[in-house]
């Protein structure tokens, strides 16, 4: 059985990028946090051990994660820019062929369930951002950024993206649980 560990990206104290949404500031750590939750209600149908997790002190994450000896580690952001741009990307390690090939299936089932611009996949290393969550931790690593978060203004219209990202996540597990 493929174990897999769900982070949630950023924290209470950096809690990343927002939106406001109705007057309300919407943080990506709010939406990380939600997601993650909402995937592991629904994973137990698959046969594999999903392990979620989310940190408020990062200096100890990466011994943390390779502490759990699981086979892929999935790191789920949002992005944000300058409120107009709007499309998807996944971050792998530059050196990890096996996170490519991860990064390439994730990133076709995002664009499918989101159906966004294709920014394509980052290739990351060591000094760029996500580079140690990616670089130095054991599992097959990749950073999701499924969609631009400061470009959403109608609380409806994060729903769905979220229902939507959410429907893809549950899709590359099903794609690791049958690999
Ligand atoms: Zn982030």
């Amino acid at each position: 059985m493929k174990r897999v560990v769900l982070l949630a990206g950023h924290n209470f104290n950096s809690p990343g990028c927002h939106t406001v949404i109705d007057g309300k500031i919407v943080t990506e750590f709010d939406l990380t946090t939600l997601l993650v939750a909402e995937i592991f209600k629904k994973e137990r149908l698959m046969g594999i051990d999903l392990i979620i997790k989310a940190r408020n002190d990062y200096s100890n994450l990466v011994k943390e994660v390779n502490s759990l000896n699981a086979d892929y580690l999935i790191s789920c952001h949002f992005n944000a820019y300058n409120a107009k741009t709007q499309g998807t990307e996944v971050l792998y390690s530059h050196i990890s062929a096996k996170g490519k090939e991860l990064a390439i299936v994730a990133q076709k089932k995002l664009l499918k369930h989101l159906g966004l611009n294709n920014r394509g996949l980052k290739p990351i290393t060591l000094k760029d951002r996500g580079g140690s969550i990616l670089n130095k931790t054991k599992p097959v690593a990749i950073l999701l950024e499924p969609f631009f978060l400061d470009h959403i203004t109608a609380k409806k219209e994060l729903d769905d993206l979220m229902k939507k990202t959410e429907n893809a996540i549950l899709d590359i597990l099903n794609y690791i649980d049958i690999k």
